[in-house]
């Protein structure tokens, strides 16, 4: 069989393993070849952070033999990799769990994040696992602050479609890893836009749930009322067969979404009613933010959305103008929230509890101060100094609680969109990709870049990142451009049933960069 025919995403991987047409060795094999292979490229992709292919062969030999008793799963077999911010069990997975800081290097957890079990073995007493078969760890940005990857301790990841150019961020090893073939389908979290920008950059789908939907139980924690897992993959089908498998209540997550468990894939094939096969998005009401078209916007960006807009309509949707006229001050309001629940939950690294610890301090807070200064990256200090301020007294009224009163208040601005429309839809970010390096000098210009994605995650709504076509300019074949659609809490299955009309018409999503 050939090389390529392994190729192609999780749905049809699955289907293969079933007919058992391919062996989950076979395809296991296949891929950790293709990152090997990577791996010996100049300049190197980066997205890899660990592979143990010996466990994963292992992973893949016991995969095919439940598909020999016929217990496999719809993922059975599949393989998958996540983002270094979902713990792994050492003993049994052997991969270390670093955040992409070097105050975590090496880190054994002695579990795995609920996510990473139900994709994988399991958890004990509950639902079977998906199954899947564990590659490795992806690079992100450290414990998932910034937008580029490049705040990785581990180095910076590279974009597949330009290797000067970055990937997005904070999950841009998954973005890259997925929109370079070297795995189907990868885990990510998104706080503030960390599934969806990475994704819109790369070419692939990415979708961050409702929050409470997936546990975040052995998520490494950024800023815990924000922080969402989700899948990426190349398309809607695949994220949805992901999504499925790994939400769903978990009592270890105080935040977890008491519902039952969700069927994403029958709820994105379920036909809307009054709708037909040429339009299957009849009724369909998405609201355009002005706010999300200012003048500003880069033209590639607006004409590939605007093109992924008319095939919607084309497939029945309406398009109505709406207003969400707080998005603004959505930038500060998050560089005020997530800075402050980051800053104490970082305050467990401490060299003794967890974490690098500093050699031969003087005494204790020397040993504090000295293992936090030696291991925690710019970005990080930058805001653990923010979140300290924003929360001390004097300024905590000022600053924190008139960021929660304004969050609050851009909530509600959806819920009078949603009045008007079903889905919301715009960008995922002002740009294409950028270069690498190009906002190293200011942290600010990439905070004003989160733009499009903050509103959703402030106020815990599922939004995607959906390819939309290419920018023009940015040299021969482009840049690839992500339409974003935003749905009301819980309604994934109408985001998923909306992205994969438009992939069945269109074929963005499907192309690839060139090996
Ligand atoms: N870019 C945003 C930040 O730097 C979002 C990151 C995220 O979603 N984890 O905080």
């Amino acid at each position: 069989m050939s090389a390529a025919s392994f190729t192609g995403g999780v749905a049809a991987l699955a289907r293969r393993l079933r007919a058992r047409e391919v062996s989950s060795v076979e395809v296991t094999q296949e891929r950790l070849d293709a990152i090997a292979r990577e791996q010996g490229r100049v300049p190197a992709l980066g997205a890899f952070l660990r592979v143990d292919a010996e466990r994963a062969l292992a992973e893949a030999r016991t995969a095919d033999e439940r598909a020999a008793r016929g217990e496999a799963g719809p993922l059975n077999g599949v393989p998958v990799a996540h983002k270094d911010i979902f713990v792994t069990d050492f003993a049994r997975s052997g991969l270390a769990t670093t955040a992409g800081s070097k105050m975590l290097a090496d880190y054994a957890s002695p579990f795995d994040a609920t996510v990473v079990a139900r994709l994988g073995p399991g958890l004990p007493g509950e639902r079977p696992g998906a199954g899947m078969v564990t590659l490795g760890k992806l690079n992100c940005d450290e414990f998932a602050m910034g937008s580029s990857n490049e705040n990785s301790a581990f180095g910076p990841v590279r974009n597949p479609w330009d290797r000067t150019r970055v990937p997005g961020g904070s999950s841009g090893g998954s973005a890259a890893a997925v929109a370079a073939g070297l795995v189907p389908a990868a885990t990510g979290t998104d706080t503030g836009g960390s599934i969806r920008q990475p994704a819109s950059f790369c070419g692939v789908t990415g979708i961050k749930p409702t929050y409470g939907l997936c546990s975040r139980w052995g998520m490494v924690a950024f800023a815990s009322s924000l922080d969402q897992a989700g899948p990426l993959a190349k398309s809607a089908e695949d994220c949805a067969l992901l999504l499925s498998a790994m939400s769903g209540f978990d009592a270890r997550d105080a935040t977890s979404a008491e519902r039952p468990p969700v069927d994403l894939h029958a709820a994105m094939l379920a036909p809307r009613e009054g709708a037909s096969a040429a339009r299957p998005l009849a009724g369909l009401r998405i609201g355009l933010p002005q706010e999300f078209f200012p003048a500003a916007l880069a033209a590639d960006v607006g004409d590939a959305v605007r093109g992924a807009l008319a095939e919607l309509e084309k497939l029945g949707a309406t398009l109505v103008d709406v207003s969400l006229p707080r998005t603004e001050l959505s930038i500060p309001v998050y560089y005020i929230i997530a800075p402050a629940e980051a800053s104490s939950n970082l305050s467990r690294f401490d060299g003794v509890r967890y974490g690098h610890r500093a050699s031969a301090p003087a005494d204790l807070v020397a040993l504090y101060k000295k293992s936090r200064s030696e291991a925690f990256g710019a970005e990080v200090k930058r805001r653990i100094m923010i979140g300290t301020y924003v929360l001390s007294h004097g300024y905590y009224d000022a600053y924190y609680l008139q960021a929660q009163k304004l969050r609050r208040m851009i909530a509600d601005d959806f819920q009078a969109v949603f009045k008007q429309c079903d889905l919301v839809a715009g960008p995922v970010a002002p740009t294409v990709a950028w270069k690498l390096g190009a906002q190293a000098d200011d942290p600010v210009k990439a905070y004003l870049a989160d733009i499009f994605t903050l509103p959703a995650s402030l106020a815990g709504l599922p939004g995607m990142s959906v390819p939309a076509g290419f920018s023009a300019s940015a040299g021969e074949g482009g840049l690839p451009v992500g339409l974003q659609l935003i749905g009301n809490y819980f309604a994934e299955g109408a985001l998923l049933h909306a992205a994969h009309a438009l992939q069945q018409a269109t074929d963005w999503h499907l192309r690839e960069p060139r090996p």
